[in-house]
């Protein structure tokens, strides 16, 4: 009786989690990984009651449970490795299950005895979990969950190991059917469903966390540059400047703002006005620090938070931008017509808040867009813009924005 439970709980909770791991992966579109935990819990599903509904007398039972359990292990750790960007080799994975599907056939062939089969199978469980463990420690990224995901699977591959050496002390000796009513036999079947319960909710979790990251980093980065979106930006705008106010570290503001770029528009159509956003976001993205933020934060109007500088430095790094662009090619423009945009740049002075600052920083770019656009204007530089010309333009150039302009 108490083994028909366990024999009926465990496919149950298996089923529930492929379920679970299906509707996160198709409703929230979420990676291959997600299937892969799907398809782990239908096959250790498959492995539970293929040894509690099959004789286990029968020589092909172990073979069985085996190949269910190593493709259950298999996806699970295929899927967990890929949820952090890594990757294990499914090949390897292959090679350990016909290692050790080879090595059992020995083992059945020879003796009725169940240690050595348990020894072979859980060894191979316990090689593909430490493949998991090791792919998943190689990931750059380590959040709470991620370092959680990556205990359990160690614990998996330890517990593997650990499993045949204590049923050897416990039960030794005694032949399949034996071994399967012994109070031993429960106790280890109850702490193996504990452990896979505890080791799934964590994958459920995992995957909600994943979700929820998505959903956010939508939400937060916009769409066509890769940049932060005005919200977000302003959000960690306030956060660093408070940040930068504790460390008594400097900080700068850049705005800048494609020139003409109606004209753009108006002449080559919005498509390619959007092209010239996107390259525009790139330049920014290849040019700022890591630890920089930038946003869009308006059409065609950009701004960047430089971290531990000054105006000055923020100037120079906003001319590099600016001349940058100024060479890009933009994808459905004539290949020798290039953009421009204006600058503005201001350090933020003591105690100053975003409001200040942005208010100083824009109204120095407006500074450079009156005194002929394509330029950096610093807060700074009362006088007049601190101009860094790029190369003179050709005829050819100039008659191009005219025909813009
Ligand atoms: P200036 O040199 O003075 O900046 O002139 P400008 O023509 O660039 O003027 P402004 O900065 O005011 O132009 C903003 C224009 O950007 C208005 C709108 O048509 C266009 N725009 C805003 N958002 C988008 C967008 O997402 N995609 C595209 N293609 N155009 C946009
Ligand atoms: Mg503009
Ligand atoms: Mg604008």
């Amino acid at each position: 009786m108490r083994e028909q439970i366990l024999g009926l709980i465990t496919p149950m909770m298996a089923i529930v989690f492929v379920v679970v791991f299906l509707v996160l992966w198709r409703r929230g579109r979420m990676g291959n990984y997600v299937l892969a935990f799907a398809a782990s819990y239908l096959f250790f599903g498959f492995g539970f009651v293929a040894t509690h509904v099959l004789d286990p007398g029968q020589w092909y039972v172990f073979h069985l449970t085996q190949l269910f359990y190593s493709l259950g292990s298999a996806c699970a750790v295929w899927g967990a490795a890929r949820r952090m960007g890594q990757r294990v080799s499914l090949g390897g994975l292959a090679i350990v299950y016909f290692l050790s599907a080879a090595t059992l056939a020995v083992a059945v062939a020879m003796s009725p005895e169940t240690e050595p089969r348990l020894h072979i199978v859980n060894s191979g469980y316990a090689v593909m979990f430490l493949m998991g463990t090791m792919a998943m420690l190689q990931a750059q990224r380590r959040t709470a969950i991620d370092t959680l995901v990556v205990v359990l699977f160690a614990v998996s591959s330890a517990q593997f190991l650990i499993r045949p050496v204590l049923t050897l002390l416990l039960a030794g000796g005694s032949e399949a059917s034996v071994y399967r009513e012994s109070i031993y036999y429960s106790v280890l079947s109850v702490a193996v469903t504990i452990q896979s319960l505890m080791t799934a909710v964590t994958l459920v979790g995992a995957c909600l966390y994943d979700q929820i990251q998505a959903v956010r980093e939508q939400a937060e980065i916009d769409g066509l540059t890769g940049l932060r979106t005005r919200r977000a930006f302003e959000q960690d705008v306030v956060e660093l400047l408070e940040k930068a106010k504790q460390e008594y570290l400097p900080v700068s503001l850049v705005v800048a703002d494609i020139d003409h770029f109606k004209a753009v528009n108006d002449v080559w159509g919005h498509q390619v006005g959007d092209q010239a956003i996107a390259r525009f976001g790139e330049v920014i993205r290849g040019t700022i620090r890591d630890t920089d933020i930038a946003g869009r934060i308006g059409g065609e109007e950009f701004c960047i938070l430089a971290w531990n500088c000054e105006e000055e430095a923020a100037g120079t790094m906003a001319e590099r931008i600016r001349r940058k662009f100024a060479e890009a090619q933009i994808k459905g423009m004539p290949d020798d017509h290039r953009l421009t945009a204006s600058f503005g740049a201001a350090g933020r002075g003591e105690g100053e808040g975003y409001g200040k600052l942005f208010a100083r920083t824009d109204a120095a770019l407006y500074r450079a867009k009156d005194t002929g656009r394509n330029r950096t204007v610093r807060d700074g530089d009362k006088q007049g813009a601190v101009v860094t010309p790029i190369k003179p333009e050709t005829d050819e150039r100039s008659d191009m924005r005219e025909a813009i302009a």
